[in-house]
């Protein structure tokens, strides 16, 4: 039966985290990761995901019960709110609603799984470039048609404004348009406020579908409600969206698969219907989701103690991000690495897009152990105050050799 299977080929991020640990390179370094490491380059758990771990596990009425299809809703309700905000009307009006998913990735799964199958949806649009997964997650889902937008200006390491525009402009009614909440991957480059009003425009003139990926919030700029200011202002200019949700990086839930899809339409006699197809997507999927990661982030959410708490221990990681931009860009410019370098301090979020090509950026990892994707993307969680010069000294090194 297998004879004619072919290999498939491997995933990339995931293929340079496995050679990492048998590299005995004494100085190898991991930028391919996007996962926060503290200054000892050491995983951090959340000091309130520990307080809440502690509690859940002595809480006798914990168990190990089924969770709903939709999953853990008290936790939904506070993810979705902590997306569209306190004061959002959406929510006043009872016309938005999370479903409770695996991690972000599986949020986007289900939603698009949901929109090409009942909403017989068949064209997406990706940012170019983006995230690895999102061809893949769609395509999966039932999408027949993977178009890109323009995004990304390489010559000017900027936002390519008018190609965006140009590529929705030219988009066809319908088509379901991923965009990124905040902090984008690869390129960690946002669209201003001004640009986004201009995105919301175009979506809305040609009636097309956005589908947010919000992998990131509080990563950006260390505020959750900042991050969430394109969502909430497309919601309030009257757009019908969905939102993937994950909780993997904002509080290090990496492997628990915590994520929440929240749908926001305008007419709320809609839900019911709406959920229930979900509910079978869902079963016939998954069936439901784990319970541990959404309890830890729904106690964390709903006491205001640990929620203040947890906005610190983003803002600690956020903070260190930013130092360690700031120390990147200063080696490779006190050591003079050719080139300019201010978008490694402009770019925002977890990862910087360095402007190394493929042939660089495989060098760096062959020759030098310097981990990171063939793209130039470096996730600036790996960098620390003792590797940073020598990663700086390698991108000199390739740059100039
Ligand atoms: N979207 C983007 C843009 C991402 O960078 C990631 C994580 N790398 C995800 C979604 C989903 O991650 P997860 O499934 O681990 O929540």
């Amino acid at each position: 039966w297998f004879s004619t299977l072919e290999q498939a080929p491997p995933i990339e991020v995931f293929d340079l985290l496995k050679q990492y640990p048998n590299d005995d390179f004494p100085q190898k370094v991991n930028l391919s990761a996007g996962a926060y490491r503290t200054n000892e380059e050491k995983p951090w758990v959340l000091p309130v995901v520990r307080t809440a771990e502690t509690a859940l596990l002595n809480d006798e009425k914990v168990n190990k019960e089924y969770l709903p299809i939709l999953g853990f809703e008290a936790f939904s309700k506070l993810a979705t709110r902590i997306l569209l905000g306190d004061d959002s009307v959406a929510l006043a009006e009872n016309r938005a609603f999370g479903v409770q998913c695996l991690s972000g990735t599986g949020s986007l799964r289900v939603g698009a799984e949901f929109l090409a199958t009942k909403l017989g949806k068949t064209v997406f649009y990706y940012s170019n470039p983006t995230w690895g997964n999102h061809r893949l997650v769609f395509l999966n889902a039932g999408f027949k048609d993977a178009r890109e937008y323009r995004y990304w200006d390489a010559e000017n390491r900027s936002l390519d404004l008018n190609g965006l525009l140009e590529d929705l402009n030219n988009a066809p009614e319908g088509a379901v348009i991923i965009l990124h909440a905040c902090a984008h991957n690869p390129t960690g480059c946002d669209p201003t406020q001004d640009q986004w009003r201009e995105v919301a425009r175009v979506i809305k003139e040609k009636k097309l579908f956005p589908f947010f990926d919000s992998a990131y919030q509080g990563f950006a700029t260390g505020d959750l409600d900042k991050d969430a200011w394109a969502v909430r202002f497309f919601v309030k200019e009257g757009l019908e969206l969905l939102c993937g949700q994950s909780f993997a990086k904002n509080f290090g839930l990496y492997n628990e698969r915590v994520g929440n899809l929240s749908i926001v339409l305008n007419n709320p006699e809609k839900i019911p219907a709406v959920k229930s197809q979900i509910t079978l997507i869902v079963r016939g999927m998954y069936s439901n989701p784990p319970a541990h990661g959404a309890r830890i982030v729904h106690y964390v959410l709903s006491n205001n103690e640990l929620y203040d708490q947890w906005r610190d221990n983003i803002k600690t990681m956020s903070s260190r991000i930013k130092e360690m931009r700031q120390k990147l860009r200063e080696e490779l410019e006190r050591i003079g690495a050719p080139g300019s370098w201010n978008h490694v301090t402009d770019q925002i979020g977890m990862f910087s897009y360095t402007g190394l090509n493929a042939a660089q950026s495989q060098h760096l990892v062959k020759k030098y152990h310097v981990y990171m994707l063939s793209t130039g993307r470096i996730s600036m969680c790996g960098l620390t105050p003792s590797n940073v010069e020598y990663v700086a000294k390698c991108i000199k090194e390739t740059l100039t050799e």
